[in-house]
Protein backbone atom coordinates (compact mmCIF):
# COMPACT_ATOMS: atom_id res chain seq x y z
CA UNK A 1 0.00 0.00 0.00
CA UNK A 2 2.25 2.93 -0.99
CA UNK A 3 0.31 5.84 -0.45
CA UNK A 4 -1.44 5.01 2.63
CA UNK A 5 -0.22 6.76 5.88
CA UNK A 6 -0.25 4.29 8.12
CA UNK A 7 1.43 2.14 6.46
CA UNK A 8 4.79 4.63 6.17
CA UNK A 9 4.19 5.16 9.57
CA UNK A 10 4.36 1.66 9.99
CA UNK A 11 7.66 1.33 7.70
CA UNK A 12 9.10 4.12 9.74
CA UNK A 13 8.78 6.79 6.41
CA UNK A 14 6.81 9.33 8.63
CA UNK A 15 7.79 9.72 12.30
CA UNK A 16 5.15 9.14 14.93
CA UNK A 17 5.11 9.14 18.28
CA UNK A 18 5.44 5.37 19.56
CA UNK A 19 3.89 4.20 22.48
CA UNK A 20 3.58 0.71 21.59
CA UNK A 21 5.44 -1.64 19.08
CA UNK A 22 6.03 -5.68 18.66
CA UNK A 23 6.40 -7.88 15.27
CA UNK A 24 2.17 -6.86 14.26
CA UNK A 25 1.50 -4.18 16.10
CA UNK A 26 2.20 -0.24 16.30
CA UNK A 27 0.85 2.34 18.87
CA UNK A 28 1.50 6.10 18.58
CA UNK A 29 -0.40 8.91 19.66
CA UNK A 30 -2.48 10.54 17.31
CA UNK A 31 -1.33 14.04 16.00
CA UNK A 32 -4.76 15.41 16.55
CA UNK A 33 -5.78 14.59 19.58
CA UNK A 34 -9.35 14.64 20.96
CA UNK A 35 -8.06 14.25 24.43
CA UNK A 36 -4.22 14.00 25.71
CA UNK A 37 -2.99 10.86 25.48
CA UNK A 38 -5.01 9.79 22.52
CA UNK A 39 -3.33 6.76 20.70
CA UNK A 40 -3.92 4.57 17.65
CA UNK A 41 -3.59 1.39 17.78
CA UNK A 42 -3.01 -0.28 14.14
CA UNK A 43 -1.85 -3.56 12.45
CA UNK A 44 1.72 -3.02 10.92
CA UNK A 45 -0.38 -5.17 7.77
CA UNK A 46 -2.31 -3.16 5.61
CA UNK A 47 -6.45 -3.87 6.47
CA UNK A 48 -8.98 -1.79 5.28
CA UNK A 49 -10.98 -1.74 8.27
CA UNK A 50 -12.27 -3.71 10.77
CA UNK A 51 -14.22 -5.96 8.71
CA UNK A 52 -10.95 -7.41 6.85
CA UNK A 53 -8.67 -8.05 9.79
CA UNK A 54 -7.81 -11.68 10.67
CA UNK A 55 -9.11 -12.98 14.16
CA UNK A 56 -5.90 -13.19 16.01
CA UNK A 57 -4.55 -10.07 14.32
CA UNK A 58 -7.43 -8.30 16.19
CA UNK A 59 -6.71 -9.85 19.12
CA UNK A 60 -3.16 -9.00 19.00
CA UNK A 61 -4.95 -5.17 18.47
CA UNK A 62 -7.10 -5.37 21.02
CA UNK A 63 -4.75 -6.66 23.92
CA UNK A 64 -2.53 -3.81 23.08
CA UNK A 65 -5.56 -0.91 22.96
CA UNK A 66 -6.06 -3.01 26.57
CA UNK A 67 -2.42 -2.26 27.49
CA UNK A 68 -2.44 1.62 26.67
CA UNK A 69 -5.86 1.42 28.14
CA UNK A 70 -4.67 0.88 31.37
CA UNK A 71 -1.19 3.00 31.20
CA UNK A 72 -3.22 5.93 30.34
CA UNK A 73 -5.07 5.31 33.86
CA UNK A 74 -2.14 4.33 35.72
CA UNK A 75 0.13 7.27 34.13
CA UNK A 76 -1.64 10.02 32.80
CA UNK A 77 -4.48 10.04 35.21
CA UNK A 78 -6.98 9.54 32.53
CA UNK A 79 -10.30 8.80 34.87
CA UNK A 80 -12.04 6.06 32.03
CA UNK A 81 -11.08 5.08 28.10
CA UNK A 82 -12.95 5.08 25.14
CA UNK A 83 -12.13 2.72 22.72
CA UNK A 84 -13.56 3.43 19.06
CA UNK A 85 -13.10 1.59 15.63
CA UNK A 86 -14.45 3.57 12.80
CA UNK A 87 -15.73 1.62 9.99
CA UNK A 88 -16.17 3.14 6.73
CA UNK A 89 -16.58 6.67 5.41
CA UNK A 90 -20.51 6.62 7.05
CA UNK A 91 -19.05 5.74 10.24
CA UNK A 92 -16.49 8.33 10.43
CA UNK A 93 -13.46 6.59 9.07
CA UNK A 94 -10.88 8.85 7.12
CA UNK A 95 -7.70 6.62 7.25
CA UNK A 96 -8.33 2.97 5.00
CA UNK A 97 -6.03 1.07 7.42
CA UNK A 98 -7.74 -0.26 10.01
CA UNK A 99 -6.71 1.53 13.54
CA UNK A 100 -8.21 1.48 17.20
CA UNK A 101 -8.87 4.62 18.94
CA UNK A 102 -7.66 4.65 22.84
CA UNK A 103 -9.06 7.60 24.47
CA UNK A 104 -8.27 8.35 27.91
CA UNK A 105 -11.26 10.59 29.60
CA UNK A 106 -10.57 13.23 32.23
CA UNK A 107 -13.82 14.64 32.60
CA UNK A 108 -17.45 13.64 31.12
CA UNK A 109 -17.66 17.20 29.96
CA UNK A 110 -14.71 17.29 27.86
CA UNK A 111 -14.44 17.68 23.80
CA UNK A 112 -15.45 13.81 23.06
CA UNK A 113 -19.21 13.91 22.85
CA UNK A 114 -20.11 10.24 21.65
CA UNK A 115 -24.44 10.50 21.84
CA UNK A 116 -26.41 7.30 21.04
CA UNK A 117 -30.14 8.66 20.27
CA UNK A 118 -32.39 5.46 20.39
CA UNK A 119 -35.20 5.38 18.34
CA UNK A 120 -38.56 4.03 19.65
CA UNK A 121 -37.89 0.87 20.64
CA UNK A 122 -41.67 -0.19 18.84
CA UNK A 123 -40.46 0.78 15.37
CA UNK A 124 -37.86 -2.12 15.41
CA UNK A 125 -38.52 -5.31 14.98
CA UNK A 126 -35.90 -7.08 17.08
CA UNK A 127 -36.41 -10.53 16.60
CA UNK A 128 -36.54 -9.93 13.43
CA UNK A 129 -33.26 -7.86 13.33
CA UNK A 130 -31.70 -10.52 15.72
CA UNK A 131 -32.45 -13.26 13.10
CA UNK A 132 -30.87 -11.44 10.35
CA UNK A 133 -27.64 -10.81 12.10
CA UNK A 134 -27.46 -14.45 13.47
CA UNK A 135 -28.02 -15.80 9.92
CA UNK A 136 -24.28 -14.92 8.76
CA UNK A 137 -22.53 -15.17 12.15
P1 LIG B 1 -10.51 7.85 11.64
O1 LIG B 1 -11.37 9.09 11.45
O2 LIG B 1 -10.11 7.24 10.32
O3 LIG B 1 -11.12 6.86 12.58
O4 LIG B 1 -9.22 8.35 12.39
C1 LIG B 1 -8.03 8.67 11.74
C2 LIG B 1 -7.16 9.36 12.76
O5 LIG B 1 -5.85 9.41 12.26
C3 LIG B 1 -7.58 10.81 13.06
O6 LIG B 1 -7.88 10.93 14.44
C4 LIG B 1 -6.37 11.63 12.65
O7 LIG B 1 -6.11 12.70 13.53
C5 LIG B 1 -5.24 10.61 12.68
N1 LIG B 1 -4.18 10.88 11.73
C6 LIG B 1 -4.30 11.18 10.41
N2 LIG B 1 -3.10 11.32 9.84
C7 LIG B 1 -2.17 11.07 10.82
C8 LIG B 1 -0.75 11.04 10.82
O8 LIG B 1 -0.06 11.28 9.82
N3 LIG B 1 -0.14 10.75 12.01
C9 LIG B 1 -0.87 10.47 13.14
N4 LIG B 1 -0.18 10.18 14.26
N5 LIG B 1 -2.20 10.49 13.17
C10 LIG B 1 -2.86 10.78 12.01
ZN1 LIG C 1 -2.06 0.92 5.09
Amino acid sequence: MDDCIFCKIARGEIPCHKVYEDNDILAFLDTNPVTRGHCLVITKEHFQNLLYVPKDLLGKAMAAAQKIAQAEVASLGAKGVNILINTNEVAGQTVMHFHIHVIPRYDSKDSLKIDFIPRQISELNLPAVASLIKKDL
